[in-house]
């Protein structure tokens, strides 16, 4: 499974172009994509591709022989937009070309630029009209013995384009690439693009991702590669932060210390699962699946591995402590770091639980006393 995004620089400016594909590459892209729009992009190509850490994959629109300069600057793949690069002649030339080299093409279907006569016939952008649209394209592709095709039918829309995938999904044997095109800003980009390449992962459709985001593109190859991670499909390369919503049990300010946390163990890159929990009564049980995590309680933080209490610290030095626990973890390994924990701390956070639990009872956010307001308002109404 990989992890796809897209140079917004100028292809042209090579050193500029590079910078960003390693910047891209380094949060967590696999393959990047350059346009390859003029004469000047693709002579770009020619000095980026040798030095790229990562494939580099042209994009092409309305000019079939762009596509045939980005295979003469030494591409890794190709995408075609069938919507605008319609001429079966030219389309069978790049991929006679592509096929001597060994060159996939990704076949692009998007529903902003579909065929207008796919448009016209479907009466509108529907999800058969893309698979139709991947489905003339590849036979094309097929009548010069080109098979090696990777295929995606992106919209806008999430239900159509999830809807389009399920059915490419049924159609072709071939690997897809996932995308909600043009998802806007975050937060909406990332939740749209979250909501549909994640249905379709966790149903086992996708070969490749991209998060179409406007914004920096670190932004959606760091949003893709944590996409994958959180799905269990990629090995976690950076941190898993777990953090309890808060409630009134809480002792700190659980968005406060997490983010302070989320600071320190980001920028030192630890490929960790750690848990920050507002109170020691439910916390460390809650988070028992954790690496590492903190509770508070009694103005002290309870450091957690695995759910077994294994220090107490005063509530200040709380997340300076799990840092130093999270580096010692990554550098020695969970089981020697349980072998380390203090003697009598599980004892200590058993206290604290025990005073919380007494001071604040078994309903910290007074449920069952609004219950008991809520019936007599509605009995005295009747
Ligand atoms: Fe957080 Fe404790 Fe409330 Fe759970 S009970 S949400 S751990 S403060």
């Amino acid at each position: 499974m990989s992890v796809q995004s897209m140079t917004t620089t100028k292809t042209a400016d090579v050193e500029g172009t590079l910078a960003q594909v390693y910047a891209l590459a380094a949060a967590g892209a696999d393959i990047v994509r350059c346009t390859c729009n003029e004469q000047e992009a693709a002579e770009g190509l020619a000095d980026i591709v040798p030095r790229s850490p990562v494939p580099i994959v042209a994009d092409i629109h309305f000019h079939h022989e762009m596509a045939l300069a980005a295979l003469e600057a030494g591409v890794s793949g190709l995408r075609l937009n069938p919507g605008n690069l319609r001429k079966e002649a030219e389309i069978k030339q790049v991929a006679s070309e592509a096929r001597d080299r060994g060159v996939p093409i990704r076949v692009g279907v998007n529903a902003g630029s579909l065929h207008p006569e796919l448009y016209k016939r479907y009466g509108g952008a529907t999800a058969e009209a893309l698979v139709e649209s991947a489905r003339i394209e590849i036979a094309y592709l097929a009548d010069v013995g080109f098979e090696d095709v990777k295929i995606s039918v992106k919209a806008s829309s999430v239900p159509l384009m999830i809807a389009a995938y399920r059915l490419a999904s049924e159609t072709f044997d071939h690997p897809l690439h996932l995308g909600v095109t043009e998802a806007g800003p975050p937060p909406a980009g990332l939740i749209k693009s979250s909501a549909g390449i994640g249905t379709l992962l966790a149903e086992g459709i996708g070969d490749t991702i991209r998060y179409s985001l406007t914004a920096d593109p670190v932004e959606e190859a760091r949003a893709g590669r944590q996409l994958l991670e959180y799905l269990g499909l990629r090995e976690r390369r950076g941190l898993d932060l777990i953090a309890c919503p808060s409630c009134g049990r809480a002792e700190i300010d659980v968005i406060g210390v997490a983010r302070e946390v989320q600071q320190a163990l980001e920028t030192r890159k630890l490929p960790i699962q750690v848990a920050v929990m507002g109170c020691v009564v439910n916390g460390p049980g809650e988070a028992r699946e954790a690496d590492l995590g903190i509770a508070a309680g009694r103005h002290r933080g309870h450091l957690f591995i695995k759910g077994k209490i294994v220090r107490v610290v005063p509530e200040g030095e709380m997340v300076d402590a799990l840092v130093f626990e999270a580096e010692r973890i990554v550098a020695e390994g969970v089981e020697a770091r349980l072998a380390a924990a203090e003697v009598g701390a599980e004892q200590e956070a058993e206290a604290d639980r025990k005073a919380l639990f007494e001071a604040k009872g078994s309903d910290a956010n007074r449920s069952g006393e609004k219950v008991e307001l809520i019936r007599k308002t509605v009995h005295n109404r009747e």
